[in-house]
């Protein structure tokens, strides 16, 4: 039997998730036996159109990604995004929050010779807005993370070759950085989104003192599902963290404004 032929495309991205797949070395051992990869721009030159698992990095940005996208979809079997970019739209969706002219005049008017430049940044913010790949087409599996735990890519992908359930956690990072017994940053004055974001990344963040930025996306039911007694510790709600910090995670504000809208 032919092994899945699997193939790396990126949009608006960094490509870090894609390099932290490079940088991978044993844990991707039990998956490459099991796969062929036919394009991979960050690891080969070759590249082919004929591909069973598509990978996807990056955020919907341009009418031709929107096509590009739905071609995509339409000759893979499977379709995998890797990234909050394409998992919530990025740090770059929240230019959502102004139109593209106000971006514009924002990133081109206020730096020295920016004006010359005006014909490429017309083309470039000329676009409605930045989305994440499954508000477009729809998506098989998405890893979370900015960037993405190259293990956890491993470990989905296999699941999905073998037709097991994804293994990507379902509750906060606080579970975690309780486990690696941080002292939690509210304690330092700081605010932090664990309480309402999905775990999978060992509290990466937080076992060094930072905040977590949310950047794997909330939990199912951020209502349901966050940490409460941290949260009642510092007198907090969901709503109060979800409010606070929004760079990955403006995805959450405007389905909920969208609902409010809707309602
Ligand atoms: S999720 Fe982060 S690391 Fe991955 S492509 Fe986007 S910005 Fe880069
Ligand atoms: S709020 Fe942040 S620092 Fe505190 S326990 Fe949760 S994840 Fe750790
Ligand atoms: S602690 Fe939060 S921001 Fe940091 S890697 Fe984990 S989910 Fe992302």
């Amino acid at each position: 039997m032919s092994k899945p032929r699997v193939a790396f495309f990126d949009f608006a991205s960094c490509e870090g998730c894609q390099l932290a797949i490079v940088n991978l070395e044993e844990a991707i051992i039990d998956v490459v036996g099991l796969i062929d990869i036919v394009s991979f721009r960050e690891a080969m030159k070759e590249h082919s159109e004929d591909y069973d698992i598509a990978i996807i990095e990056g955020s919907i940005t341009r009418p031709m990604d929107v096509e590009r996208i739905k071609k995509i979809r339409a000759q893979a079997k499977i379709l995998i995004t890797i990234g909050a970019c394409a998992h919530l739209g990025g740090v770059q969706r929240l230019a959502n929050q102004w139109t593209p002219e106000e971006n514009k005049a924002e990133v081109y008017h206020r730096h020295p010779g920016g004006t010359e430049h005006t014909t490429d940044a017309n083309k470039f913010f000329n676009q409605p807005r930045q989305r994440a790949v499954d508000e477009v087409v729809k998506v098989d599996a998405a890893i979370p993370g900015c960037p993405i735990n190259g293990t956890e890519f491993a470990k989905v992908l296999l699941a999905l070759l073998q037709g097991k359930s994804l293994p990507i956690p379902d509750y906060p990072v606080c579970v975690e950085c309780k486990k690696n017994e941080n002292i939690c940053v509210f304690e330092l004055g700081k605010v932090c989104m664990g309480p309402v974001t999905r775990a999978g990344c060992d509290s990466a963040c937080t076992n060094r003192g930072h905040e977590c930025e949310g950047c794997r996306g909330l939990v199912s039911d951020p209502h349901m599902k966050a940490q409460t007694d941290v949260l009642e510790k510092y007198g907090l709600t969901a709503d109060d963290i979800l409010r606070r910090k929004t760079t990955f995670t403006y995805r959450y504000e405007e389905e909920a404004q969208a609902q409010k809208g809707g309602e």
